[in-house]
């Protein structure tokens, strides 16, 4: 009798590359590529992908792609506009109660003040200061 398991096992060792190529070529083509996508969005594939990326092998990886992108310019310019030298001054005393989540939002490159945080949150993006000054207006100088 033919061991089936065996016969393609033994198969796999002997055409290893050969079947790694083939599976290459199919994931890459346009039938492949579409099969991929609807696995990676099905309940299994979800699955699968959080497995990965908590294991030793997938956070291997993704250490392997964030080193690579920290090579960049582009890394280099957005770490380097974090690190602008901010101050650090607190213009009035915090005046909210301790139980509310508080967050320093510099209202210029020197200054910054208590925020609740999710006054703070709802203007993000690109005139976050801007119009969270409006915000801090109506707090501390009571402008309405
Ligand atoms: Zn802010």
């Amino acid at each position: 009798m033919v061991d089936i398991k065996n016969y393609h096992k033994q198969y796999y060792l002997k055409n290893t590359n050969k079947i790694l190529q083939e599976s290459k070529t199919y994931q890459q083509s346009k039938k492949g590529k579409i099969t991929l996508r609807r696995y990676d969005q099905s309940e299994k594939g979800k699955i699968r992908t959080i497995r990965y990326t908590q294991s030793k092998k997938g956070r291997a990886s993704q250490k392997r792609r964030r080193d690579m992108y920290r090579q960049t310019k582009k890394w280099k310019i957005a770490k380097a506009k974090r690190n602008r030298n901010f101050g650090w001054i607190l213009m009035f005393p915090n005046p909210f109660a301790t139980s509310e989540i508080v967050e320093y939002h510099h209202i210029n490159d020197a200054y910054v003040i208590a925020l609740p945080k999710d006054l703070h949150h709802q203007y993000m993006g690109k005139f976050h200061r801007e119009k969270t000054m409006e915000i801090v207006k109506q707090i501390y100088l009571g402008d309405n």
